[in-house]
């Protein structure tokens, strides 16, 4: 048995005011189309989906070999394994979990972040997107390799007790983004330490805010990309057992969007139903008809969702309300399903409000959290990632993943070049990592840190190994990030 509705309603609603309330005004950041192959934050915000895939600049991605690779994956496996790196990954990892801080919050997590770098010789970019740090190591000239990890938490009371819980109350580290940080540093450090086999700059991107998906579109925003001509990211796992890498080519993670409305009618006595024009028994329709949207409409093989998570109205026995709330969030994996669930979500509220002589308000909240795409990992670079991951892990602990109906603010670097988000396996029941994403029991088996790290250096060293002896790579311009 779960909550009580009423229960889930005010947490979902607290939450949402939460992730609202935490969001700064939007960047008024001019942009310069032209020189920056970019569309600005606010274009494409205001781009139907459908034109997703279509600022994809050209690269040398899609023509690399990918063969004969000289295999480097178990030089820096060994690297990662030594044991004061394992313990300084902790230790980032344990530092950045006691201090959680939500989207675009992350001041403390981006210094540790700075500090680190420092201590490792690392220059940097700061701040880009508020508390985003862009590190840049190698050449400082083509080609360009970017790696990418989130520094965001979530506001959620960590139920775990142990020596390094998060010591903010109502806050916590409870989709692995400290992993993330820990790894991508210890990218940095064995980088740093392998700079003279670097044919090419890597680019290594902190990001604040992907819990509410806006923070990847400022980075991208204010030039975090620079470059780059392929980008590659990790997630940790539960699907997985520890260290097992779990891939897809193409859609692996749903679009996700948002939806409000308000149906209005007319409030009286419950008595007296006759003069009123009543929301409740108009808002009731309405749930019942969105769920036809999916179960009746689409393909039973093609993964879509809607679900209604908010209703709110009415606050006495005896009063038929003015008013009802509705809210919930839709998923596809195409842009044109996506589309085809918004279109749909609003004219059958629209439509069965004005069934029940109600009017109705739909708003898709896009200001606050902007559509999430689908992500669509590049199949060419999948099959690179497979390689490479198989020399860091062994070819029999890469597996084969199922798309998933989450969603990754990932999707937004892709859309303008292509690149791979992977799955690393945390899965250890001896150590307790077996609870989902978002749960306030999540944790991680800390021994799969190293191993992140030597896949974020790897996917990164190669790929400039690649590209660089192809002959799409202007080896003459300079770019620092
Ligand atoms: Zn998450
Ligand atoms: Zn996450």
């Amino acid at each position: 048995m779960g909550p009580p509705a009423s229960a889930l309603v005010v947490h979902v609603l607290l939450s949402l005011f939460l992730l609202v309330s935490s969001f700064p005004p939007q960047s008024t950041l001019s942009f310069d189309e032209g020189q920056n192959l970019f569309p600005s934050w606010r274009t494409l915000n205001s781009l139907p989906v459908s034109s997703l895939g279509s600022y994809r600049r050209p690269c040398s991605a899609d023509r690399l070999p990918f063969e004969d690779m000289q295999n480097g994956s178990s030089d820096i496996m060994f690297m990662a394994e030594q044991s004061s790196f394992v313990e300084w990954l902790k230790f980032v990892r344990r530092s950045v979990h006691e201090n959680p801080e939500l989207a675009f919050e992350e001041f403390h997590t981006s210094a540790l972040i700075r500090r680190e770098l420092d201590n490792i010789g690392v220059s940097y970019r700061w701040p880009v997107a508020g508390t985003g740090v862009v590190a840049s190591i190698g050449s400082g000239k083509p080609p360009f390799v970017a790696l990418r990890a989130d520094m965001d938490a979530l506001p959620i009371q960590e139920r775990v007790e142990w020596a390094h819980k998060s010591k903010t109350a109502g806050k916590m580290h409870a989709c692995g983004h400290d992993a993330h940080v820990a790894m991508l540093l210890g990218a940095a450090n064995l980088l740093k330490r392998r700079v003279e086999k670097l044919q090419g700059t890597v680019l290594l991107i902190f990001q604040p805010a992907e819990e509410g998906a806006t923070g990847a579109m400022r980075m991208i925003e204010e030039g975090a990309l620079g470059q780059a001509e392929a980008i590659f990211a990790l997630h940790v796992s539960h699907a997985q057992p520890t260290g097992v890498v779990g891939l897809r080519a193409g859609p692996v993670l749903a679009g996700c969007g948002f939806f409000k409305a308000i149906v209005i009618g007319k409030g009286g006595h419950g008595a007296i139903p006759q003069n009123t024009i009543d929301p409740i028994a108009a808002a009731s329709s309405i749930v019942q008809s969105l769920q036809h949207v999916v179960a009746r409409e689409s393909n039973p093989f093609d993964a879509q969702v809607v679900s209604v998570t908010m209703l709110d109205g009415g606050t006495a026995f005896n009063v038929i309300p003015d008013s009802v709330v509705i809210g919930g969030t839709f998923r596809a994996f195409t842009a044109e399903k996506f589309e085809a669930l918004r279109r749909r979500i609003k004219e059958v509220i629209m439509k069965q409000a004005e069934v029940h002589r109600c009017k109705a308000e739909v708003d898709f909240l896009e200001e606050t959290f902007p559509f999430s795409p689908p992500t669509v990992n590049d199949i060419h670079l999948n099959e690179y990632v497979k390689k490479v991951a198989g020399g860091v892990v062994g070819s029999q602990n890469v597996v084969e993943v199922k798309p998933m109906m989450g969603a990754e603010d990932f999707a937004f670097y892709t859309r303008v070049i292509p690149g791979v988000i992977y799955f690393l396996g945390i899965r250890n029941e001896t150590c307790g990592s077996v609870h989902s994403p978002h749960s306030p029991l999540f944790s991680i088996d800390e021994s799969v840190l190293h191993v992140g790290a030597a896949l974020h250096a790897a996917i990164a060293e190669q790929y400039l190994e690649q590209a660089r002896g192809s002959d799409n790579v202007q080896a003459t311009q300079v770019m620092p990030p």
